[in-house]
């Protein structure tokens, strides 16, 4: 699960970074409005942590951007406010969440995860594409009764792939989604598992192949 964490004062954003790491959870920062709307935007998190008061766009403002533009991510806020407008506002902009500071470690873990659960309740237990059908609790990768079982990489990218098959899929996005920004991953850690994947598609003989398409990205493709 990767997090976004939207907050001005650095040092609490690195203690939630460094809380969320102890907690399994991968975790990148913004430090203003602009950035975090524009990290938001790019598809690749779980949820956001963002905060009310930001340089730039502040919480509210960000959060509404967000919403405007179909994106569904769950949010929780933080404030040092505690009014009651502001935490109506907040609710009204779309947050799932709303936190006042200062608050305990673990009940910001607990609102994560209430928040994340919201949102994974709605994905099914098994994905089907074509003749293929993805379990991601079991990391198997079936096609008529031929298992194989995927790697934690492998079965990051199949699960993104399986759930956006109308469209393609950029190298970028999955890279950032996969590997994260402060990695030192690159096109070619995508480019490898491309391939891994698709030695495991021809050993299931899938009719489901892994199209590529130069400088636009990846999708599943099921030949009929
Ligand atoms: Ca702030």
């Amino acid at each position: 699960m990767r997090i976004l964490i939207v907050e001005d004062e650095k040092r609490l954003a690195m203690t939630l970074k460094d809380l969320l790491s102890q907690s399994g959870y991968q975790a990148d920062m913004a430090f203003n409005g602009t950035d975090g709307l524009e990290l938001a935007r790019s598809g690749i998190y779980d949820a956001l942590i963002l905060d009310v008061m930001l340089p730039e766009l502040n919480g509210f403002q960000v959060l509404q951007s967000l919403r405007l533009s179909g994106s569904t991510v769950p949010v929780l806020m933080l404030t040092a406010r505690s009014d009651l407008s502001d935490r109506v506002l907040g609710l009204d902009s779309g947050a799932d969440y709303y936190l006042t500071k200062p608050f305990e470690n673990q009940e910001l873990l607990a609102c994560l995860r209430t928040i994340l659960r919201r949102q994974t309740a709605i994905i099914p237990d098994l994905l089907e594409f074509g003749d293929l059908t993805l379990n991601p609790s079991s990391s198997q990768l079936t096609c008529r009764g031929k298992s194989v079982t995927l790697s934690s990489k492998e079965l990051e990218m199949m699960t993104i792939l399986f759930k956006n098959t109308g469209c393609f899929i950029s190298k970028e996005t999955l890279l950032l989604k996969i590997w994260g920004y402060d990695s030192s991953a690159n096109a070619n850690n995508v480019e490898a598992y491309v391939s891994f994947i698709r030695k495991k598609l021809s050993l299931l003989q899938s009719q489901v192949s892994l199209r590529v398409a130069r400088n636009i990205g990846y999708k599943l493709e099921a030949d009929s």
